[in-house]
């Protein structure tokens, strides 16, 4: 009789075939079969929140009368480099800006020539190694994918917990399968709203990008990420400092598996032999000193089932297998004091998972890491402008890229970069304790190193 009405509502447009048994996430993780796990379902915790979001699956900006929303957008937006313009499209047609970009990066394009280390002098490096020897850092992008059931049980099974980086599209279509994502212990990252290249996008669009996976997994699963890693490895440094505004570190990778080619541009075959060349250099002692950051897909059965079939062999190969935080050393899962905010060092970690294996200690030093969000309390905990890795940005020392821009800019002395011509640096959302300025179109000054917030 249900299925009678399902159908009797399809045919007048009403409903599309709707899983009937799918209530919550309990429900949600019962099924692995592929067709019945990605029956869609309708959920309240979406269902109530979904106007205060962008249309899914399209280029995000600011949803009219989010004035958080707006007012973490205008905090953020005094700290972009007005010297680094959008490139190409937002599917990465990349035709109009290549043959012009200068060949020493300095924007520090990821997509150009894998730049992982900012020119822009007080942005930490992008994460792209393991620092401790012998460490796969485990990660998978493009979740949550409907049919991870079969997939989340091979990691549960294996003590695998994960670095997880879900597409906010993706978050609000499968809340459930999102939340199962927490309860499994895995990491839970970001990889945009709508999946597009980010250096496509102006200063807005990119906020909205991230600013709104932030806020839905934190809607349907009750954690702030820390993190995330841009669609196609695209990004540069004013998108860096995008997401370093809202808290979040930049994560890339050192190899590519290539799996999310499968069935398109590449065999199976073909991408096995790409995790087996990871493993053999780990045989040959090729991580010896650091571990690696091999790029992984949820996004498809085939690269799910990819994995699980290449597993044995890295478990054989690498002495770890870990999460992104415990590799990196990394205790603040989240921002927030949230129960799920129990990230471990990798010797806590290799102890917990590794049957009582102990390591003497933490080898890496993390010298180069981002420092932890700070937290704002209010406005759902999202992680403020107020960070120190954007304070020392504003006290670092001019880089060329930075100098060049000063010196090609009509200098109007409208050093507090509102546009309004003042100089008492109005901004009620926080103060420079210098002068320095990015301003938007203006002069870019800089001098101290104190900066203030007062948010
Ligand atoms: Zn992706």
């Amino acid at each position: 009789m249900i299925l009678k009405n399902f159908a009797y509502l399809s045919l007048l447009g009403l409903a599309s075939a709707q899983s009937a048994s799918v209530t919550d996430m309990a429900s949600a993780a019962q099924s692995t079969d592929p067709t019945e796990e990605c029956q869609p379902y309708s959920a309240d915790i979406v269902n109530n929140i979904k106007d205060q979001f962008p249309e899914i699956w399209k280029p995000a900006t600011i949803v009219d009368g989010d004035d958080d929303a707006q007012q973490k957008y205008n905090e953020i937006k005094q700290v972009i480099p007005s010297n680094i313009q959008p490139k190409g499209t937002h599917d990465g047609d990349f035709s109009n800006t290549t043959p012009d970009y200068d060949a020493s990066d300095p924007d520090c394009w990821f997509t150009y020539d894998k730049c992982t280390s900012p020119k822009i002098d007080g942005l930490a490096e992008d994460f792209w190694k393991a620092p401790e020897p012998n460490t796969w850092s485990l990660g998978f992008d493009d979740g949550p994918n409907c049919s991870h059931n079969t997939f989340y049980n091979f990691l549960s099974d294996n003590d695998l917990t994960a670095t997880m980086f879900y597409i906010g599209s993706n978050v609000m279509n499968w809340p459930y399968q999102a939340q199962r994502g927490v309860e499994d212990g895995h990491q839970i990252c970001l990889h945009t709203w709508s999946h597009h290249y980010m250096t496509s996008f102006d200063d807005e669009g990119a906020f909205a990008e991230l600013y709104y996976p932030i806020k839905a997994i934190k809607a349907i699963t009750g954690v702030t990420p820390t993190c995330w890693r841009p669609p196609f490895g695209d990004v540069d440094d004013r998108i860096r400092i995008i997401a370093e505004g809202l808290g979040l570190r930049t994560a890339l990778w050192e190899y590519d598996t290539n799996d999310w080619k499968i069935g398109t541009e590449v065999t199976p075959d073909k991408v096995e032999q790409n995790y087996q060349d990871v493993i053999d250099a780990a045989k040959n002692g090729t991580f010896d000193d650091a571990g690696t950051i091999v790029l992984t897909h949820e996004i498809t059965g085939p690269t799910m089932d990819m994995f699980m079939k290449m597993f044995p062999k890295i478990r054989d190969a690498f002495e770890y297998v870990v999460p992104f935080y415990a590799a990196r050393n990394i205790t603040n899962l989240y921002v927030g004091d949230d129960d799920e905010n129990t990230g471990e060092t990798f010797a806590e970690y290799v102890s917990d998972v590794y049957n009582g294996t102990s390591v003497e200690a933490a080898t890496s030093t993390n010298s180069n890491e981002h420092p932890p969000a700070t937290v704002t309390g209010t406005n759902g905990a999202l992680a403020t402008v107020a960070n120190p890795t954007v304070a020392s940005i504003e006290g670092a020392s001019a880089t060329d890229i930075i100098k060049a821009q000063a010196a090609s800019t009509n200098s109007n002395d409208n050093t507090d970069g509102d546009g309004d011509g003042d100089e008492d640096g109005d901004s009620s959302a926080f103060s420079f304790g210098g002068s320095f300025s990015l301003a938007s179109g203006a002069a870019l000054m800089l001098s101290t190193a104190f900066v203030t917030f007062a948010l």
